[in-house]
């Protein structure tokens, strides 16, 4: 893979204009590498500071809806409901019971069967951004932050979700391979960004599960730095099993345990999020 200053200038997400919500896919077509956790604690940090936020679950496994303590018999209307266009945004969304300012539109396995299903539409690949759209034009802006969660796949669904999206917000495992599936992504995105969705940048890239005690950690953190630039958050999220334990409570980390050092570092990264996103007031 290039060191490239140019790539990392090229795939940055342009400005934002004031007071206008943003759309990031949470995005990386590898499973297990931190996309749901981020969302979650991304959304729910974001809360936290006053923005009204929007998780949409796109995987099928539904893990950012249960992880938000949205309960199966509560998911009436999911996201494959919302791609088919029975449905709208306003009418999905279930808010939090655990974290205030938050709504989800949650998932169901069913998604799983919409992959096949939107390959034969013409508008298949802009389901998403159809139904962001719809819900923009239903009044103000209900939402300041829309984190979308990808399922690990660049399938059709993964697509929806960067159409939809300003920007791309990128979790990286700190390990082995991690660099080649981040070359994929982002010829992805690039393919995107010349037949559907011009402005779609990188918002930022996560490294994740880092483990000091581990060389490779260290070394895949250098060569996504050197590769992607400042495109590479500052922020290091740890292996740390308190952000494995929170799903199983139905509780982001941040909540069920805001002092551990995940917790810590998601709220280190909401800071730079918002750095890059909104003008110092
Ligand atoms: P993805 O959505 O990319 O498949 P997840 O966010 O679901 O990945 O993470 C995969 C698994 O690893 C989950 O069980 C999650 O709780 C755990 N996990 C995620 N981030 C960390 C971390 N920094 N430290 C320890 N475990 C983590
Ligand atoms: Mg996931």
């Amino acid at each position: 893979m290039a060191n490239s200053a140019d790539l990392a200038a090229q795939l940055a997400a342009p400005a934002r204009a004031p007071g206008a919500s943003r759309i990031f896919a949470v995005a990386n077509q590898k499973g297990g590498v931190g996309k749901t956790t981020t969302a979650i604690n991304l959304g729910t940090a974001l809360a936290s500071v006053g923005r009204r936020v929007l998780v949409i679950d796109l995987d099928p496994q539904g893990n950012a809806s249960t992880g938000l303590g949205i309960d199966r018999h509560n998911r009436r209307e999911s996201t494959y409901n919302l791609l088919r266009g029975e449905v709208t945004i306003e009418s999905a969304a279930v808010t939090s019971r655990e974290v205030p300012g938050l709504s989800v539109v949650p998932s169901t396995t069913e998604l799983s069967g919409a992959d096949v299903e939107l390959m034969g539409e013409s508008d298949g690949r802009q389901r998403l951004k159809s139904a962001l759209r719809n819900a923009a034009g239903a009044g103000p802006d209900q939402y300041d932050y829309v984190l979308i969660d990808c399922p690990p796949s660049l399938n059709i669904l993964t697509v929806n979700a960067l159409t939809a999206a300003d920007s791309v917000i990128v979790p990286l495992q700190t390990e082995f391979f991690a660099l080649e599936g981040l070359s994929q992504l982002v010829r992805t995105i690039q393919r995107i960004r010349k037949n559907l969705n011009p402005e779609l940048g990188i918002q930022g890239v996560i490294l994740t599960m880092f483990d000091k005690r581990h060389r490779s950690c260290e070394e895949v953190a250098s060569e996504a730095r050197e590769f992607l630039g400042d495109l590479v958050y500052r922020t290091i999220v740890p292996r740390n099993v308190t952000i494995a334990e929170a799903p199983s409570h139905g509780q982001p980390v941040l909540m069920y345990d805001p002092k551990s050092p995940g917790s810590q570092a998601y709220i280190a990264l909401v800071n730079e999020v918002l750095e890059r996103e909104e003008e110092p007031v």
